[in-house]
């Protein structure tokens, strides 16, 4: 039965924190490992839950309770339902009072996520399905190729045989980018990644926005000779301009998107043909409204997207729409709490494809018990 007038009647906040390995990428040192919970209550005895964190990237969660704290006055009498009004109220609506764009943001996200499980257990449908829900499995790649203390060129070959052999992958990503390392070293892990997964399985870089037009056009040129299939955030993600010349200049293609937060910012780079492929995340623009608007634009560009984070959340997006082309996925290499953290555990197929669960809502869910022994507050 669908409840047209239900309400929200409480919203809260929670937040987590747990040791890692300590591992860095060409521009940021990842700590300990986090996760935001936000949990929707409605008048008809439905929640719904989102989530921020869970991958590598490291963020302030902490300070999303007092965003939730803002927020909730607002939120409580509206109904859930209604996700995409709530996305302007809680977005547009407040950018004199909190800014365009940031935490708030990712706030909101999690708000959005868990106004959207809502809807899947009122229709009994999978958010997947609600978004398109074209494809039924979808090919992943690992996330991974950090750089750690002592990670030198044969713990980075250990790891990606491991994610070939062991974890069925067959498409890999490494980092590049880390100012110490330098274009000569970058070059080498390259060549090492290629040679350690072959031919057939697909290698991706990804800067993370640390270089610059100039170094960003010596590495495309390298990067060509190994096959790459993509140069993820090769540039601040707002030099459009830059952007537009790399991808002109190079037969790899450009990837970025995981730090877009508005639909401008998606639009200015598709009219400047600055990206083939955008990693845009329900987590950060914020929310499956804001996201699918992406891919919808992203289609008619003849682009496609691979989102970027918690791939548990990104998942009914990017196998909602045909040109969903890759899932980002995040191995226990990146987080040891990761295989435990949520329900079902998703795992890839043996042709490195995952299947999308057939569940009401987002499909997944936190494992509380585990995650209780790590509560900040
Ligand atoms: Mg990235």
């Amino acid at each position: 039965m669908v409840f047209i007038r239900m309400k929200i009647t409480q919203v809260t906040s929670e937040v987590f924190e747990w040791d890692r390995p300590t591992i860095w990428n060409g521009h940021h040192l990842y700590g300990p490992g986090r996760l935001h919970k936000v949990t929707v209550f409605t008048d008809e005895g439905v929640n719904g839950v989102g989530w921020n964190g869970g991958t590598a990237a490291e963020r302030p969660l902490g300070l999303m309770t007092g965003y939730i704290d803002y927020f909730r006055h607002i939120l409580i009498g509206k109904n859930p339902l209604d996700t995409s009004d709530i996305v302007s109220e809680l977005g547009d609506n407040q950018i004199k009072i909190l800014g365009p764009s940031g935490l708030n943001t990712q706030a909101l996200a999690a708000i959005n996520i868990a106004c959207w499980d809502i809807k899947g257990k009122v229709e009994g449908k999978s958010v997947h399905k609600m978004l398109g829900g074209v494809q039924d499995r979808i090919k992943t790649y690992i996330a991974g190729g950090y750089y750690a203390p002592g990670k030198g060129l044969e713990e980075l070959r250990d790891e990606l045989l491991y994610n070939v052999e062991e974890l069925h992958s067959k498409a890999v990503k490494i980092k590049i980018g880390d100012p110490k390392a330098g274009i000569a070293l970058d070059m080498k892990r390259v060549e090492m990644a290629r040679k350690t997964v072959g031919d057939s399985v697909d290698l991706m870089v990804d800067a993370n926005c640390a270089l610059d037009l100039k170094s960003s056009l010596e590495f495309a040129k390298e990067l060509e000779q190994f096959d790459v299939y993509w140069f993820e955030e090769p540039l601040p993600i707002h030099d459009y301009e830059g952007h537009s010349r790399l991808a002109e200049s190079t037969s790899i293609k450009i990837a970025t998107g995981e730090n877009g937060y508005t639909i401008a910012h998606f639009a200015t780079l598709l009219e400047k043909k600055g990206a083939s492929v955008l990693n845009v995340d329900v987590t950060i623009c914020p929310g499956y409204d804001v996201a699918l608007k992406v891919a919808n634009m992203a289609a008619r560009s003849g682009v496609t997207i691979a989102p970027h984070g918690c791939q548990e959340l990104q998942l009914s997006l990017a196998a909602a729409v045909k040109h969903g082309e890759f899932l980002e996925y995040y191995p226990t290499e990146v987080d040891p709490l990761r295989s435990d953290m949520f329900y079902p555990k998703l795992v890839l197929d043996s042709d490195g494809f995952v299947t999308v669960p057939d569940r009401p809502g987002i499909g997944f869910e936190l494992n509380m018990d585990l995650l209780n022994r790590y509560r900040v507050s």
